[in-house]
């Protein structure tokens, strides 16, 4: 199916379904995905496998020269910018040079955008490096990752290469003192012959007991608006993403939803 590689280090802005005007920059090779995920639903297509992986991260002066020559043209014509948004080719915090990006991008913005946030799309996966959760700290908007509290369907949905627990990221999200922002994609179908749907009832349940232990300032749920490298998955309903929504609602925990 069509899936997409952004080709470029900064990309946008895009008007985004959950953060506005949001200009991205992409850590990530621009020829290539780089995750720790293989996530089923991944609009990038699938991860290459391992050795075939192109780790040609682009360095802190490549990145920052072009986001500011960016930033400054754009804030000459008056252009609103929400946002500056790390996502892209797969995990940014992969990058090995990552707080560096953010305390850069921090002084950039506060000279050319103070008001706009600074925000991180992240599967969650690197919060045992000190750094890593140090950078992620700084910013305005740390967005993780996570799909099930059901291990088995978390595996199934975002097929990790490497170790994967949830009770271990339950534990290392507590580190953010509840300043983040979770995000959930819902979705069902079928995958290597086997059945997915992370919206039955024990599903949710079980989802609504991890966020009412994690606490999260804000909960971002989603379902399937593009194409997907599996193609069976199928897209929730309206009416199932708001009862889900509603139910997070009772928790007393902002919800926002798209479609
Ligand atoms: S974590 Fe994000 S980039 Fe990585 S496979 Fe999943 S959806 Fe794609």
């Amino acid at each position: 199916m069509a899936t997409f590689l952004f080709d470029q280090i900064i990309f946008g802005p895009v008007n985004s379904r959950r953060l506005g005007v949001s200009l991205g920059v992409n850590l990530l090779p621009t020829t290539s995905k780089f995750c720790n995920f293989n996530c089923i639903y991944c609009e990038c297509g699938w991860t290459p496998g391992k050795g075939q992986m192109k780790s040609d991260f682009h360095s802190v002066e490549d990145v920052i020269k072009r986001l500011e020559i960016f930033i400054k043209d754009y804030r000459a014509d008056n252009k609103i910018i929400d946002t500056i948004t790390f996502a892209g080719n797969g995990e940014p915090t992969l990058h090995p040079k990552f707080e560096e990006m953010i305390d850069r991008t921090i002084l950039l913005r506060d000279l050319y955008y103070p008001k706009a946030a600074i925000s991180v799309l992240s599967n969650a996966t690197m919060l045992q490096s000190e750094k890593v959760v140090r950078a992620l700290k700084k910013v305005n908007n740390k967005i993780l990752k996570l799909d099930s509290a059901v291990e088995e369907t978390a595996l199934q949905m975002n097929q990790p290469l490497g170790k994967y627990s949830i009770s271990k990221i339950e534990e290392q999200l507590g580190q953010f003192n509840h300043q983040f922002i979770l995000q959930t994609m819902f979705l069902k179908g079928d995958y290597n012959q086997k059945p997915i749907d992370n919206t039955t009832d024990q599903e949710v349940d079980a989802y609504l007991e991890l966020l009412d232990r994690i606490r999260p300032e804000k909960v971002m749920i989603y379902t399937i608006a593009r194409d997907t490298p599996a193609e069976s998955l199928e897209k929730i309903s309206t009416k199932k993403m708001n009862e889900i929504a509603d139910r997070i609602r009772a928790l007393s925990i902002e919800v926002e939803v798209s479609l």
